[in-house]
């Protein structure tokens, strides 16, 4: 259930209202009002609040509107918002601005290396990815590595490398955040928050990337086992939270054959677009597990109608010091941006 307040509701009239809705839905907390484009809104799960509570409560002085919602998931949801999200990216750093989703946008791609290994690497990588047609550059200091013994990232001094490597491409960048403590700074530097698949459902962080004042976008990968409902309600979290910018990312999903790294589930992005209004890209890389499977699924991804690509890049894959097996070159990329290129005419024409 969506409530909207009325503009002019005096404090007493929402006191009321929130002292009303904590009362009939059982809630021990008051409820947060959320700002939604120039809307008010409390957000809450209204399938237990019965038809007359909905009478008395859009009879409250407060109240606009009542939307009723049958998902778990409100402001996310299609139903609450027909349009198409669109999301931008780097308007506060001086860099490229990068629009994602919304009804027009061509999709966009953003590429880089699975980790920032050393000044030389980022700045050489970010200016080959942009040659090859990237808008974005993606890139991970603080990585969330599966053994303790493996290169687990530079932190801050990365995330600077990555800042530098902006300031000479114009490239907005995007990389990880693991620590509901670290959301703060790492926002101060990069233009999207990426949460990781194994973080999907940290709900400290999900909360902290919600609430940061800088309210970056957040990208927000697929739970290796989540469901649609779960990662929908992971990223109703961050906008509940007051940050409505959130782009979700398919990576893959786990199952039993190690053929491939996880599994692509491409049936996700139409299934999303019928939930949901936020923006969906598609991150062949971590998906496959396998350089030369990256350019056909990217492909089949934007066939699926994905909004963009986020994929792995490195100059020399073989010595990559993170996910070198499922890095492409740049000359790989440069193929697939042309690519996109001719996919997105052909379905506009198509449309
Ligand atoms: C990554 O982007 O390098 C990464 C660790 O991704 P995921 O969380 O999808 O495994
Ligand atoms: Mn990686």
């Amino acid at each position: 259930m969506i409530i909207t307040i009325r503009k002019q509701a005096t404090s007493e009239e929402r006191a009321q209202l929130i002292e009303l809705l904590c009362r009939i839905s059982g809630s021990l907390h008051p409820m947060a009002t959320t700002s939604v484009g120039k809307r008010e809104v409390i957000a809450l799960d209204g399938s237990s609040i019965d038809a007359q509570a909905q009478i008395l409560l859009r009879q409250q002085p407060a109240v606009e509107d009542l939307l009723l919602i049958k998902t778990p998931y409100q402001l996310v949801s299609r139903a609450f918002q027909v349009e198409q999200s669109s999301i931008t990216i780097g308007a506060d750093h001086g860099c490229d601005v990068v629009t994602v989703g919304g009804t027009t946008a061509s999709p966009v791609i953003m590429a880089g290396p699975c980790s920032v290994e050393n000044r030389e690497q980022i700045l050489s990588t970010a200016r080959a990815v942009k040659a090859a047609g990237a808008v974005a550059l993606r890139g991970g200091a603080f990585k969330p590595r599966t053994s303790p013994y493996q290169f687990r990232g530079l932190g801050l001094e990365g995330l600077h490398m990555l800042a530098e490597a902006r300031e000479e491409t114009g490239l907005p960048i995007i990389t990880e955040v693991m620590e509901p403590d670290m959301v703060e700074a790492i926002a101060e530097h990069a233009d999207v928050l990426q949460i990781g698949t194994r973080n999907m459902q940290n709900y400290p962080l999900l909360l902290a990337a919600g609430r940061h004042s800088q309210k970056r976008p957040v990208l927000l990968k697929r739970g290796f086992a989540a469901t649609l409902d779960e990662w929908l309600l992971a990223a109703e979290y961050i906008v509940a939270a007051g940050n409505p910018n959130v782009i979700l990312c398919e990576r893959g999903i786990r199952s039993h054959d190690p053929q491939t790294r996880n599994v692509l589930d491409l049936t996700c992005v139409p299934l999303l677009h019928n939930l949901t209004h936020l923006p969906i890209i598609v991150d062949p890389s971590h998906a496959t597990g396998k350089s030369e499977l990256v350019p056909i699924m990217s492909r089949a991804s934007l066939a699926a109608g994905a909004e963009g690509l986020i994929i792995e890049v490195h100059e020399d894959p073989a010595h990559a010091l993170s996910d070198g097996r499922q890095s492409i070159t740049p000359t790989q990329l440069h193929g697939i941006v042309g690519e996109a290129e001719v996919l997105a005419r052909m379905l506009s024409r198509e449309a």
